[in-house]
């Protein structure tokens, strides 16, 4: 059995797709050394021989030991050096490697090979004393904490690790000396302390550190494979789902230090700035250090080129000045790892001696900006097909091309104050407002504010239009804030349950810290956190960003789900129309009501207790209902517009305080006794399974009337003007096939008397919105009559789980912390429950309308995984607020490319 795979000098018995049987670490190195890039030689021990470890007692195959015994030679070859050589020896580490990456899972012994009569010669060799005794002492460390503790079963003494104690031993010493950083401590100091170290190590542990460099390699070897069966590897894998005969491999390779003098070096980088995805080698270096030094924060690191100048660093050398030929040999590896890769990627890099060794590379993590740039160039460059690009980036990533963002760096510095749902993407700071008079009043005198309640109505929408973004204590992704919010793209966080409003006075209390109105505060909507104070923020245009349109084109020409935006007010649907929305899914028409005009029409409707006055109360509307829709329809020229008839429960339009009511009483001449009366009859214990959706306009048909015939006469108007409309009628909330047919009549009629008046002819359809269980159960008898369906997932949500959209931010929060949901159901659409639901309306509706035309509302309209379900369910469109139109095209075309 082949158990050892060796790497180096170009040579490797391994290769990329051997992931299964050598780590992806392993894989990947051979891989790195086939291409012709200096890579410490080493040699990966299979994961066949973990089985085998596992299945034989904790033995190993007898052919394991010759074959790393030959694995060395080679090794020592290559270096020039030798494994346990008195003059010139060669260091090794040992290192696991999964199948997949399993981030601090497992173990890692560095320096292997460090004995009494070794360290003589590396001192000679280096001449560098402290150098060789860190070295030493941090052998000492890692292998008496893995090999000789963990790895040998034994319990903490005291539950105080051997790691821990020898730390003590380091403090102690510094303590001593008057010293505080580990660097002030010279070689004198780390040979003592090695010295004191073994002598606790056989004191605590029982057993003599080893002194032989073959001991300390199989020493390392075993601890690894051990560690598989560690507690943390185990619960990891449980977590991932990683199952355990995979086993891990083992890597041995050979030490190389930038740490050994003044020609050494280390350091990091991408192989494009991955802030901005501009085609430059882009990284930090030190010379005379070890990895960790560049990322550990005590020495700033000089930037390898121009590119990564910045004011803190500008007065150092780059590396292409320090060591120009050095740097021209990583400029050449970074083309040819693009190139092999054909991807960015981060790399790892040491100067051992004016040497140069790669340690790794791997795909580099990049943000949203840079994912773009980086997908689009290297499509021109021909290093990508137009498919992989379009794969490249996660479409949430667009949100920050689309939405100012909370600097990151700065936000790591912020004092975090509570943390609620991300309902609306972005950052955002500005000054408490606690109302909406108030935030439109400060917006007036130029400050920027954050309107923080409790929760919001229809009634607030003007001041949440004046506000940067918009913090609710209570609310679940679809509860009023959340759905307005996201609507024109504006930061928002819902259910922030931390925070305790007292709206009188004008303060709030939150995990200790007090606020008043006017201090400022930061959100970041795409995570859901609150900051105290300002941070900055960024933004760019998308419509300027040349990469993100070719992107947008590329996505286009790939899907085949329609995109269409929900919107009614014409601004938001030509915002909509640039980011390429074919159409309008869903025109609320419930919050056309609160002009202070419409208001009062609709209040006097709702009191009206004949249908005589009802009637005479909403035809006052029609007017201003007609140019609505007269303005919607037009900023949506060339597309169907669906609307949608009214839709919430009529109390939420007189939600009045007492003086309200007595003004009110007053404005329409009526006993005030009267209106409370009227006003307390309205009130509901479920108002959301109450008296609304469709089951308003069966009571009251002269609503529905009034609103088809606006729709009606605003169609005939603009057909006369020759622009091509196509509008929708939505009946909302149905449940029966009986209250489709009655809404739908009334609709039809209306239509026939507009054209009959109007002298002129028009196309319209009649539809429902699907958002019941019984509407997906009986959808087959829906169909017979409806000409298109829109799932309204948000409803549908709500009436499948029996979870109540706008309390669900009560209890969500502890029922992802215990698991019991994976995710909100109210962002990401539940496909195994709700998704069932979905698929059975699309199955029975075809059944007998195999034209019918399908679409969905709900907020998951927006959402790329609900999106990809949607494709796959034969939707033909999706519908989403305006900004979150780019997520779903890039979404449609991955999910057809699937
Ligand atoms: C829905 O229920 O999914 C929907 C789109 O309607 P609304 O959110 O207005 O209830
Ligand atoms: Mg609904």
């Amino acid at each position: 059995m082949k158990s050892v795979y060796f790497f180096g000098d170009s040579n490797a018995d391994g290769k990329a797709e051997m992931k299964n049987l050598l780590g992806g670490k392993g894989a990947n190195l051979a891989e790195m050394t086939t291409l012709g890039i200096p890579v410490p030689p080493g040699f990966t021990i299979t994961t066949e021989v973990c089985t085998y470890y596992y299945n034989n007692n904790t033995q190993f195959p007898k052919e394991l030991n010759e074959q790393v015994l030959e694995a060395i030679k080679k090794n020592e070859k290559i270096m020039g050096k030798k494994f346990g050589d008195p003059s010139n020896p060669l260091l090794m580490s040992v290192r696991s490697g999964a199948r997949i990456s399993m981030p601090g899972m497992m173990e890692t012994v560095l320096n292997i090979g460090l004995t009494s009569k070794t360290i003589p010669g590396l001192i000679e060799k280096s001449g560098n004393p402290t150098f060789v005794y860190d070295a030493y002492r941090r052998l000492i460390m890692m292998y008496s904490d893995v090999v000789m503790e963990k790895s040998a079963g034994k319990e903490p003494k005291d539950g105080i690790s051997i790691r821990e104690r020898l730390e003590e031993l380091i403090e102690k010493r510094k303590e001593e000396k008057g010293v505080s950083a580990d660097t002030d401590l010279d070689a004198n100091d780390w040979k003592e302390l090695s010295i004191v170290f073994k002598s606790k190590i056989k004191d605590v542990l029982g057993d003599e550190f080893p002194d032989d460099p073959h001991e300390q390699l199989w020493g390392g070897i075993k601890a690894v494979f051990q560690s598989w069966m560690g507690k943390r590897a185990i619960a990891y894998r449980n977590i991932e789902n990683i199952p355990e005969e995979w086993g891990t491999a083992v890597n041995v390779q050979s030490m190389v230090f930038g740490n050994m003098g003044k020609d050494c070096a280390t350091g990091v980088g991408f192989t494009r700035n991955p802030a901005s995805g501009e085609n430059y080698f882009y990284g930090e270096w030190l010379s005379n250090a070890q990895g960790e030094d560049v990322v550990a924060g005590i020495r700033t690191p000089n930037p390898i080129n121009k590119w990564g100048r910045t004011d803190k660093n500008k007065e150092l050398e780059t590396l292409d000045e320090a060591m120009p030929s050095i740097y021209n040999e990583l400029e050449d590896i970074r083309s040819k790892l693009e190139l092999h890769y054909k991807d960015m990627q981060d790399i790892e890099f040491t100067i051992e001696n004016n040497r140069l060794w790669m340690l790794q590379t791997r795909s580099g993590k990049r943000n949203g900006i840079a994912a773009v740039k980086v997908a689009t160039d290297m499509l021109s460059e021909s290093l990508i097909t137009k498919e992989t690009a379009l794969k490249r980036v996660k479409p949430s990533q667009l949100d920050e091309l689309l939405h100012p963002m909370v600097d990151p760096v700065a936000e790591q510095k912020g004092i975090k104050l509570a943390e609620g749902l991300p309902a609306g993407p972005g950052g955002a700071t500005g000054h408490i407002v606690f109302t909406s008079e108030d935030a439109e009043i400060w917006t007036k005198e130029g400050k920027k504010v954050i309107l923080v309640r409790n929760e919001t109505s229809p009634e607030d929408v003007h001041g949440m239009h004046a506000s940067e973004a918009i913090l609710t204590a209570k609310g679940g992704m679809t509860s009023h804030a959340a759905l307005v919010a996201r609507g024109w793209g504006k930061c928002c966080i819902v259910g922030c349950s931390s925070l305790n409003i007292d709206s009188s006075n004008k303060k709030i209390e939150v995990n200790g810290h007090s606020l008043s109105e006017g201090d400022i505060i930061t959100l970041n909507g795409t995570k859901g956190n609150v900051y105290l104070g300002e941070i900055a923020l960024s933004q760019i245009d998308p419509g300027k960003n040349e990469s993100f349109n070719i992107l947008m084109k590329l996505a286009n020409e790939f899907k085949t789900l329609g995109i269409r935006t929900n919107a009614e007010r014409p601004e938001d649907a030509f915002q909509a129309r640039n980011f390429g929305a074919e159409g309008i899914g869903l025109c609320r028409t419930e919050h056309m009501f609160f002009d202070p005009e419409r208001i009062l029409a609709i209040r006097e409707m709702i009191i009206a207790d004949n249908t005589n006055d009802r009637r005479e109360a909403i035809m006052k509307l029609l007017p201003y209902q007609k140019k609505d829709f007269y303005e919607i329809l037009k900023a949506m020229e060339g597309f169907p517009v669906t609307i949608r008839l009214l839709d919430p429960p009529l109390h939420e339009f007189v939600t009045l305080n007492e003086s309200q009511i007595k003004e009110l009483a007053n404005q329409l001449k009526i006993d005030k006794e009267k209106l409370s009366k009227r006003i307390d009859a309205l009130h509901e214990l479920n108002p959301m399974l109450g008296h609304r959706g469709c089951r308003l306009g069966i009571a009251y048909p002269e609503i529905t009337e009034m609103q088809a015939r606006a729709i009606f006469e605003a169609t005939a108007q603009l057909t006369k003007e020759n622009i091509k409309v196509f509008p929708e009628v939505m009946i909302p909330l149905v449940g029966t096939y009986t209250e489709f047919e009655n809404q739908e009549k009334i609709v039809r009629n209306e239509a026939n008397k507009v054209k009959s008046n109007s002298m002129s002819d028009f196309n319209y359809s009649v539809g429902t919105m699907i958002e019941v269980p019984r509407a997906c159960l009986t959808a087959n008898e829906i169909a017979k009559k409806a000409e298109f369906f829109s799932f309204g997932t948000n409803d549908l949500t709500q009436t499948t789980y029996g979870f109540s959209r706008d309390d669900i931010g009560g209890f969500l929060p502890t029922y992802l912390e215990t698991g019991i949901l994976p995710q909100d159901p109210f962002q990401s659409l539940d496909q195994t429950g709700v998704g069932q639901l979905v698929e059975m309306g699309v199955k029975k509706g075809r059944e007998v309308n195999e034209n019918i035309k399908i679409g969905i509302c709900g907020e998951h309209g927006g959402d790329p995984e609900s999106i990809y379900f949607c494709h796959d369910t034969g939707l033909n469109y999706v519908s989403c607020s305006p900004f979150r139109v780019p997520i779903a095209i890039l979404s449609a075309a991955q999910a057809n490319l699937k």
